[in-house]
């Protein structure tokens, strides 16, 4: 049992004696570890030691920030395996995917912000004007589980770049690589206070965060529901917030594009981390006379990802992060059957061979989804894909459009003019047109229920400044 028992505050790991939340490991369902169910004092205190330290750190040189993300970046690689163990443990992403993912990421995106900082514009002239970007301030980060220190990075790397200040919210259920993060940054220069990171619960810990006065912006990523409070409690005294939420992805198959490649690039996604990413594709749009051929390519996809133990070097789908999340996707593909859609493959039972105190699900395909069942409007966050029939282009491209989240899509077309035509009716944050690969210095966010602001790169930076200019 891993002892987390302790926050980190001002620069020291404080212990903690109160209550504690226990970590499951998602291939087996054993207790890992134990963090902190931090009382809302805990949380005072790291504001306090954020705002006291925001006067110098927004004052700090970029030199200075630079060398502390030299640093960081150079800890995120030593300790590579260490990460990625850990979350292919908690989360149950495959310990290849994860090496790559959890654990790569985190350093790529590191990486990014290194890059970009010697020549970002913090000084620029309009006319008669200096106009200056300032650090924003406190900035509360609250994170989820799926990619548990990649959503953190995405976060603190920009907001310390930037000059502010840190307080981390970590998930309760994934959160032990956010101690080892806390852990590299106690080994470089940072100041005190600077970063700090309080564990426990969203209505407690969470809740005092993003009600803090001293707290001027909430960066947050998670669910739509969660998203919502934080909305409502930031417009009270106007922080600064930036959402990044839940998704209900199409991918739009048009009639000339190659159909094999395009189920097989949109399960393969849907899949990835068991579904448990905000950008799967869930939905697959194609037209009504491929719509039985697409199921058959969909099953055939799906039978090669055979749930397993996510440690082994060969397993391609794990278990899911919690037995909260397991029921809560079985009860989905069951609310499937009852919808009337065809179940392609998969099903509710739980899969052979696997442990069965892990968090696993069959993974599933529906077929002939009606557009507004709950099953294609709502985001089940697990190994489950919709697949739905249409008639026209302007009919895909409005069932496309027709849910409230916009955080996603792919178009495929043999016609690389048409796909991206129809990629720019979709009002979402991201489309991949024709299979195009992720890139880390894109912008990355959502329309509509999806969220507000933008994560990676320059965008990701900008959401932490503020914006002054000087009249001269
Ligand atoms: P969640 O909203 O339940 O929890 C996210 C974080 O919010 C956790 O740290 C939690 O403790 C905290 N929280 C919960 N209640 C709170 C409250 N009342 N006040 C303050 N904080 C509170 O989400 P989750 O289940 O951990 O994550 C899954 C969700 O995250 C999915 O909907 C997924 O789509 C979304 N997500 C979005 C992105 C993106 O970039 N758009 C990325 C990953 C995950």
């Amino acid at each position: 049992m891993n002892d987390l028992s302790k926050n980190y505050i001002n620069g020291e790991w404080v212990a903690w004696s109160g209550e504690t939340i226990d970590v499951h490991e998602s291939g087996t369902g054993e207790a890992i570890a134990r963090v902190p169910a931090s009382g809302r004092e805990e949380m005072e205190r790291a504001v306090a030691a954020a705002d006291a330290a925001f006067e110098s750190w927004s004052e700090s040189t970029l030199e200075q920030r630079i060398k502390v993300l030299e640093q960081l970046h150079a800890g995120l690689k030593e300790r590579a395996p260490e990460i990625a163990e850990t979350v292919c443990r908690e989360v149950g992403m495959p310990i290849k995917l994860a090496t790559a993912i959890q654990a790569g990421m985190p350093a790529t995106v590191t990486k990014t912000y290194l890059k970009m900082l010697p020549d970002f514009p913090f000084n620029e002239q309009s006319g008669n004007s200096e106009v200056q970007y300032a650090p924003v301030g406190v900035v509360g980060c609250i994170t989820p589980w799926n990619y548990p220190l990649h959503q953190v990075i995405l976060k603190i790397v920009p907001a310390i770049a930037a000059g502010c200040t840190v307080v981390l919210k970590p998930s309760e259920i994934a959160p032990q690589s956010a101690y080892i993060l806390a852990d590299i940054l106690d080994g470089t220069d940072l100041p005190k206070g600077v970063f700090n990171l309080v564990c426990g619960h969203g209505h407690t810990v969470g809740d005092t965060l993003i009600k803090h006065p001293d707290v001027r912006m909430v960066s947050f990523t998670g669910s739509t529901r969660t998203g919502h409070l934080i909305a409502h409690a930031a417009a009270d005294d106007f922080k600064r917030i930036a959402l990044e939420m839940g998704g209900k992805s199409a991918s739009v198959v048009l009639p000339d594009a190659d159909l094999a490649a395009a189920v097989k690039g949109t399960v393969n996604n849907c899949l990835l981390n068991s579904g448990q990413t905000c950008t799967a594709l869930t939905r697959l749009l194609v037209p009504a006379d491929k719509h039985d051929e697409a199921c058959e390519l969909a099953s055939a996809a799906v039978a090669k990802m055979t749930p397993g133990n996510p440690l082994e070097e060969t397993t391609r789908l794990g278990p899911l992060a919690s037995g909260q999340q397991r029921d809560r996707v079985i009860d989905y593909i069951k609310l499937g059957i009852e919808e009337g859609a065809t179940l392609v493959t998969g099903g509710p039972e739980a899969p052979e061979g696997c442990n069965p105190g892990g968090f696993f699900v069959r993974p599933t395909v529906f077929g002939n989804v009606k557009p507004d069942s709950r099953i294609a409007q709502e985001e089940i966050f697990g190994p489950v894909l919709c697949v739905i029939p249409y008639t026209d282009e302007a009919e895909a491209i409005r069932i496309a459009n027709g849910t409230p989240y916009g955080l996603s899509g792919a178009v495929w077309s043999a016609d690389g003019d048409r796909a991206k035509r129809v990629a720019g009716k979709l009002r979402t944050g991201q489309v991949f047109v024709n299979g195009g690969a992720f890139n880390p210095v894109a912008p990355f966010g959502g329309f509509g229920h999806s969220g507000i602001g933008r994560e990676f790169g320059k965008w990701g930076l900008e959401e932490f400044l503020e914006i002054r200019s000087l009249q001269l």
